[in-house]
């Protein structure tokens, strides 16, 4: 029988990519094959995300363009999958006609049965959060390229209060340490030579046999020594010194941190609900420092959040400073339905102020990435080659272990190659090289 073709567009974080792989795997066992082309398509998933009022917003123009695809294939049907499923729920099949399935986060093996649903004409809901849902036992296909996403844990308790998160994805549910081993040997069987360990929070990883994050990200990096481990997103919180001297002691275990601080003053940091201070964080940021000198520093800055003053703000340009961070993703504060900030604080801060903010912000940032890469001329790395470099077939690129892009001269490089690059110059975003292996 001719399997039919699922057309698959995945929006938000890391952790929403990796769950388009674990859809298209369900979906390859149930007689479908990926196209990438929409035309082709007898089947459309829309994996959504709802951080911020905009991604929404991307989601139904996208819908509307949707249209004409139904109108030359009246057979096909359209699934919105991810945190807007989630959050919205049945409201959502009354706002988008076009929408025959709804499925949250945890309901993914329920696909094929709710497509035969859909199949009848009948519209097909399924956004149960589920207390113990991993989807452990399920391979995620890996499409192409030597990096690989591993999700080690679902949801989030924090509750900061701006974030929709722990509305969309439930509570938090770790997977067992085998399982997670287990793949991480088989994507580097498959030549996949990078893995990043996935979760809303890393750091409160808890499996039941109660292994931790820092012995998770050892048993990982054991695996092999050519297969580099990085991971995403870090509470602040929650990051021990033992996590530190963990990432310090093996050297295939990525020297870049992403620890999102999201605001520099302890007023903003308490009605956000981060749970740490300014002080705190610095501490953990010079304990970093001292452990892994070489360490990259990222973080998540929001502008403009309620009743952010100038002296807030620059109390936060002034923590950017203090950090030097290498980069940062950098936001307006978009208020979200139910949040307990929607509920508890007004979005006071004139649409205007905000975005003057934010650009001083990334402004600063740009200045801080450029003064990091300036430091790197002179140095060599280690860069695993990932592609050809977007502007030159001349050239490669890759990225370093701190997460940094190098492109040097292609020569008999090819993907998966680990090759020595001394830096020469460098833009904000680039480090540029000539290898020296
Ligand atoms: S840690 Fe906070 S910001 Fe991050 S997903 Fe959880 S609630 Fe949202």
């Amino acid at each position: 029988m001719e399997k039919r073709k699922l057309y698959m567009e995945t929006y938000g974080c890391q952790m929403n990519f990796s769950d388009s792989q674990i859809v298209g795997s369900i979906m390859t066992d149930h007689e479908f094959e990926i196209t990438e082309n929409i035309a082709d398509a007898d089947l459309i998933f829309v994996n959504t995300c709802s951080i911020r009022e905009h991604a929404e917003q991307r989601i139904r123009a996208r819908l509307r363009e949707f249209k004409r695809y139904k109108k030359i294939n009246p057979g096909l049907k359209i699934g919105l999958l991810g945190c807007m499923a989630e959050r919205l729920k049945e409201e959502l099949l009354e706002q988008e006609q076009l929408v025959d399935m709804i499925v949250g986060p945890d309901s993914y093996r329920d696909l094929p049965r709710l497509l035969n649903i859909a199949e009848t004409g009948q519209k097909a809901v399924n956004v149960i959060l589920s207390m113990d849902e991993t989807y452990a036992d399920i391979s995620p296909i890996h499409t192409k390229g030597v990096s690989s996403f591993i999700s080690i844990m679902r949801g989030c308790e924090n509750f900061c209060s701006y974030c929709v998160v722990p509305f969309t994805r439930g509570k938090e549910r770790s997977r067992t340490p085998q399982t997670i081993v287990e793949e991480a040997q088989r994507l580097f069987n498959e030549g996949v030579r990078e893995v990043t360990l996935l979760g809303q929070n890393v750091n409160s990883y808890n499996s039941e046999d109660g292994t931790s994050f820092a012995q998770l990200l050892e048993k990982v990096a054991l695996v092999n020594p050519l297969l580099r481990v990085r991971f995403a997103t870090s509470h602040p919180k929650d990051i021990s010194n033992d996590l530190i001297k963990t990432i310090a002691r093996h050297t295939n275990i990525c020297k870049s941190i992403h620890l999102p601080v999201q605001s520099g003053s302890d007023r903003m940091l308490k009605l956000m609900n981060r749970k740490y201070t300014r002080e705190w964080y610095l501490e953990k940021i010079n304990t970093i420092k001292r452990i892994i000198p070489d360490c990259a520093l990222s973080t998540d800055i929001i502008a403009g959040f309620s009743s952010e003053s100038e002296e807030d703000h620059i109390e936060t340009m002034e923590l950017m400073k203090m950090v030097g961070y290498d980069y940062a993703f950098m936001f307006k504060y978009s208020e979200r339905p139910n949040t307990l900030a929607a509920k508890k604080y007004k979005d006071d801060i004139d649409e205007e102020v905000k975005g003057r903010r934010l650009q001083e912000i990334i402004d600063l940032q740009q200045e801080l990435s450029y003064q990091s890469n300036l430091k790197d001329i002179g140095k060599t790395f280690e860069v695993l080659v990932e592609n050809i470099s977007k502007k030159s077939k001349e050239e490669m690129s890759g990225r370093n272990s701190q997460n940094k892009v190098v492109v040097f001269p292609a020569q008999h490089h090819k993907q998966g190659d680990y090759v020595q690059v001394e830096v020469i110059s460098c833009t904000t975003a680039t480090l540029r090289g000539k290898v020296v292996n």
